[in-house]
């Protein structure tokens, strides 16, 4: 997101080889009794099968309680193949499933932006992200090129090379590109939903990001992780 070499950074190298040096969380469990690998709460340790158990819950509960989504409702899932929207497919994949507990309702479509004219090895993903929806997961899959509904002059490729001056515009052009075709499939599938894989850093890297290029005010409305 920012130009600062961060293997520079005499700070970012003492955080790095403190957590290099981390020992082992050396607490039990508190559900289980088994070693512990991950503190929750500040203060609860959790073996790594209570707490795939609890974080499931976790996510079925908030989303039961809020009532985001109507039962039927047409719900896009946008997928990257990173291990965020990975996760997150996989948790509202098994939310779907028949024997699941406060079992989701709605129908989920997956949407994939192909990067591939901007990063060639990443036909792999692709190739890979269509076997995962489309043969063992069974949703529809609607993949879409970053390139789509350009001018057949220009490529997205050269628009980034000759319009931005920076790393910090090109990542902003291609985070806005991509958000365009998502909502672009949404509207096309009458999708009322659309869900991205954000995380808690992500978002702290967007909102600090926005701060530095004076967006004020609109920040908040950067980082809304369910757009309906
Ligand atoms: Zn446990």
């Amino acid at each position: 997101m920012c130009q600062i070499n961060e293997e520079d950074d005499e700070a970012f190298q003492a955080l790095k080889a403190a957590a290099e040096n981390k020992t082992a969380i050396s607490r039990k469990c508190m559900s289980c009794d088994q070693d512990a690998c991950v503190v929750v709460r500040i203060a609860d340790p959790m073996c790594r099968k209570c707490f795939e158990e609890f974080f499931i819950h976790k996510f079925r509960s908030t989303l039961s309680k809020s009532n985001v989504f109507g039962r039927g409702e047409r719900v896009l899932i946008a997928y990257s193949g990173g291990p965020s929207s990975t996760a997150l497919l996989h948790l509202i994949a098994d939310g779907l499933s028949v024997n699941a507990r406060r079992r989701l309702q709605f129908q989920a479509h997956v949407a994939y932006i192909d990067e591939s004219s901007l990063y060639p090895e990443s036909i792999d993903i692709r190739d890979k992200v269509t076997d995962l929806i489309t043969n063992r997961l069974q949703h529809p899959l609607h993949i879409v090129p970053i390139d789509d509904n350009l001018d057949k002059d220009h490529d997205f490729q050269q628009i980034l090379t000759q319009r931005t001056k920076s790393l910090t515009a090109r990542e902003e052009l291609v985070r806005r590109r991509k958000l365009k075709l998502l909502f672009d499939i949404a509207i096309r599938e009458n999708c009322t939903k659309l869900i991205t894989g954000d995380n808690c850093t992500k978002l702290a890297a967007q909102i600090l990001s926005d701060m530095a290029q004076g967006k004020g005010a609109h920040v908040a409305l950067e980082c809304v992780r369910i757009h309906s």
